[in-house]
């Protein structure tokens, strides 16, 4: 929830925020999982550009379909099904025993140092970025559009985000564009806009969660960016701490909240709101368990080939906040609620916040969705097509004709054991397969 790393180095500073209520007590039961080992692609070097993975699991963005084709032809998808009638010569790779997604969208990151590489060997091939340098945003949308050979991700981001003078944002060093009245929303939008911002982060925060006084936007001046984002055909999304916020912010008519509120557990009569409303939510848990001193680092690192993580992964995810306080239970059961009444909930990681790291938190983020009552299929769709739905991202996300050849191969049954993703046999972007080590990142061309 702070918006970025305290890593050394950085020109980021820590912000730590703490968000549950201390009433609401839980036992939290920490799961032991098993520890898959890292899988070897089957048959030899993964080929590139017009190939076929055959007979092979396949989750589509939506559901497990076994026993599919999914053949590639100049880095998008030709066809997905069963039995497909393949050319002769066309590289096959033999998927019996592994499943085939596409490449996962972490829905809530923020950019800096090899955030695309390190996101990209974990198969995230796509990240929304909620707050960067709009320049920095700038420079990497061209590779969005390209098909070719490259060690990083696709970049989508909000850019600068709306936030009050002095308000949560304005502490990482990096000049922001503030507003203080509803009168300056049409403009403010305008800008953002014009910079390329791919949709409107708002951000509603008065550090009272963590025992802080933070200056934070009014409500008439954030119903203001609402409309005017609206105006502009962009979503607006939300950072709000507290339920109550954020159920205000549902009635202004906000899209999306970037992440679960720590405060109170949601009531399922709310729950059922939210659903109505139509938004969607990004829990976050990776740093809401982060901050309540329960990180999955620890496990992630156990689970993962030394050489596949960089030393900024490793940095991040054996940070802690300065002052854990409660269980992270209260979040999860605000997300049982929410999914359970039917809210759309994406996945997404507030990489790189103390206790998370690029890429490699995702596959802790499917885990504890799980943990908040999400089927296998409802976390991978979480971060694969729901993901792409929600912000409007029509050629990613899915397993389907036409769509970018974005590609995570796993050993092993996703539908019962949801760990094995990081399992990872093979990444392909733009139908190019991806390094694994660390050490060894592709030239972008
Ligand atoms: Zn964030």
């Amino acid at each position: 929830m702070n918006d970025v790393t305290g890593a050394e180095r950085s020109p980021w500073r820590r912000d730590p925020w703490i968000a549950l209520g201390a009433a609401t007590v839980f036992a939290c039961i920490l799961m032991v999982l098993p520890a898959p080992e890292p899988a070897d692609p089957p048959g030899g070097p993964l080929p590139e550009t017009n190939f076929a993975v055959v007979d092979v699991t396949v989750f589509d963005g939506e559901e497990f379909r076994p026993h599919r084709d999914v053949w590639v032809e100049d880095g998008r998808i030709r066809a997905a099904g069963q039995r497909l009638a393949l050319p002769d010569g066309l590289p096959r790779v033999d998927g019996r025993g592994y499943t085939l997604l596409p490449g996962l969208i972490d829905a809530h990151t923020h950019t800096y140092g090899m955030v695309l590489n390190d996101s990209l060997r974990f198969g995230v091939t796509t990240v929304f970025d909620q707050f960067t340098m709009p320049s920095l945003a700038a420079q990497k949308r061209p590779a969005r559009e390209r098909l070719a050979r490259t060690g990083e991700s696709d970049l989508f981001s909000a850019g600068n985000l709306a936030t009050a003078p002095g308000g949560h944002g304005t502490q990482f060093g990096v000049p922001v564009e503030t507003l203080t009245s509803p009168g300056e929303a049409p403009a403010f939008v305008a800008a953002r806009k014009e910079e390329g911002a791919d949709w409107i982060k708002i951000v509603w925060e008065d550090g009272g969660t963590f025992g802080a006084d933070i200056p934070t936007l009014d409500r008439e001046t954030i119903a203001a960016v609402i409309e005017a984002a609206h105006a502009e055909e962009l979503l607006a999304v939300i950072h709000a701490s507290r339920l109550e916020h954020s159920l205000a912010a549902l009635e202004m008519g906000i899209d999306g909240f970037v992440h679960v509120w720590g405060d109170e557990v949601i009531s399922e009569e709310d729950a059922v709101r939210f659903a109505e409303a139509g938004v969607f939510v990004i829990p976050t848990l990776s740093v809401r368990v982060a901050a309540a001193g329960e990180s999955m680092g620890p496990e992630l690192l156990e689970t993962t080939e030394p050489e596949y993580v960089s030393p900024m992964q490793r940095q991040t995810l054996t940070q802690t906040f300065p002052r854990p306080v409660g269980t992270s239970e209260a979040a999860v059961e605000s997300v049982r609620r929410l999914h359970a009444a039917g809210v759309r909930i994406l996945a997404g990681t507030d990489a790189p916040n103390p206790g998370t790291g690029f890429g490699i938190s995702m596959h802790g983020e499917l885990r504890l969705l799980e943990r908040a009552g999400l089927s296998a299929a409802e976390a991978l769709a979480a971060a694969t097509g729901v993901a792409a739905d929600a912000f409007g991202v029509e050629d990613r996300g899915r397993l389907a004709r036409g769509r970018i050849a974005d590609l995570l191969l796993v050993a092993g049954d996703l539908e019962s054991d949801l760990s094995r993703t990081t399992a990872i046999a093979g990444v392909w972007k733009d139908g190019f397969p991806v390094e694994a080590a660390w050490a060894t990142p592709q030239e972008p061309q």
